[in-house]
Formats: structure tokens, sequence, C-alpha cells
């Protein structure tokens, strides 16, 4: 494939949001996210887990420890119990225990709503304080790059393939690329198609709305 220019790559990146916005719409966030609190845990648990295993477990866990103050007062090994079908479960259990006390000790029980703060948190990196900033908060401060996000991302050549195995350097790729506006719906739209269409192992190139515009893209 020709070199191309920056202009052209920008204005493939839209059209490929453009195309995604019409398949999927608005898409509802996947994990339990009735308050920010339920949310940062549930994606804090959901780190190389599937969003439908991390839903197993919320129920019972929110059902015993329903706030920030309760949680705070669990001890991992508590928390670990019921989330033992996760992957890391002993570690998320830490973290999760670890992230209510300081929501409790330093942000009075409330998550606080900005990107330096929520990084702080353990367990929290950008990738879920970009989640809870824009379905909790309805913040957009950038693309959260999950593993179906930056898989696309390349595919796509939209991030250089040195990035390929750094979703931050990814993030900042498409930051710069894509305008604003479309920051939003990257990563719910991106997830279902990873789902769908451009799965990890098989992508169905032949059933993708981005053939036409994708390097990658095999056509049978
Ligand atoms: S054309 Fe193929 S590789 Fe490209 S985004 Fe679609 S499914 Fe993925």
């Amino acid at each position: 494939m020709p070199r191309e220019s920056n202009a052209a790559k920008r204005e493939r990146a839209i059209e490929v949001c453009e195309r995604l916005n019409r398949r999927y719409g608005p898409v509802e966030c996947f994990l339990d996210h009735e308050n920010p609190f339920r949310l940062v845990i549930s994606v804090l648990l959901s780190a190389q887990t599937t969003d439908a295993q991390v839903n197993k477990v919320t129920p019972e866990l929110f059902r015993r420890w329903p706030t920030p103050e309760a949680m705070a007062s669990a001890t991992p090994a508590e928390v670990g119990e019921v989330i033992h079908s996760l992957g890391f479960y002993k570690s998320k259990a830490k973290h999760a225990v670890e992230c209510a006390q300081m929501i409790v000790a330093d942000y009075g029980g409330e998550v606080p709503a900005t990107m330096s703060e929520l990084v702080k948190l353990p367990g929290v990196g950008r990738k879920t304080a970009n989640i809870v900033l824009n379905v909790g908060f309805g913040i957009v401060e950038g693309i959260a790059v999950d593993t179906h996000v930056n898989r696309i991302a390349h595919r796509l050549r939209l991030s250089p393939k040195t990035h390929e195995k750094e979703p931050l350097k990814t993030e900042q790729d498409l930051l710069k690329i894509l305008p604003r506006a479309y920051w939003n719906d990257v990563n719910h739209q991106w997830i279902m198609l990873g789902r769908e269409i451009c799965d990890a192992r098989k992508p169905r190139c032949g059933e993708c709305p981005l053939a036409d515009i994708c390097p990658s893209a095999r056509m049978a």
C-alpha cells in the first residue's frame, strides 16, 4: 500500500466511525453501571476477562458490599471468594477493597470525576478511567483502548505497528487522528465490531462494512 497522507488517513478514520455509527448507533456499556462506584469496580474486574463473566459475579458482590464504605471494610479474601471465577481474582479483590478505601478516605465516598484523580485509584489505569469518565459522568477525555479497539486500530493501520503492544500509545494515535466529536463512541462500537466480525483469530472480512477501507482486509 502506498504511503498514506495524514489528511487521507484522517478522512478514512472518520469514515470508519461514520460507518460503525450507522451500523451500531449508541451502544450501552456492557457492564453493571448503575452508579460510578459499581462501574469503577466492574471495569477493574473486567481486565483479561469477558464482561459476561464479570456480570455473573457483580450481583452478589454488590449485594454484599453495595457502597464504597461497605466494600472498604471487607477483606480481600472475602471479596476474593465472591469473584474467584475471574482471572487474577486475588489481585482484583485486593484492588477493589483498596480502591473503595481510597474513595472513602480521600474523596468522601464519591468516585472522583477527573482523569488525574481516577488513575490514582488502585487498579485503575487510563483505560478504566476513560470508561468511568465517559459512562459514569458523561465526560470524554480520551478513548478507552481495550484489546478489541487496539486490534482494530492496527488492522486499520490507524496506529503504527510499533505501537501494537502499547494501547496507551495507540490511544494517543487515535486521539490525534480523530476529531473529538468521534471519541465518545469508539470504544463500544469497535468492541461490537470486534465481537461480531473483526475476530482476533478469524476476521470475517467478507461481511465487514469496512472492508473497502481496511488495508488488512482479506477477501475469500
Ligand atoms: S476488513 Fe477484516 S481486518 Fe479489516 S476491520 Fe474488517 S474484519 Fe477487521
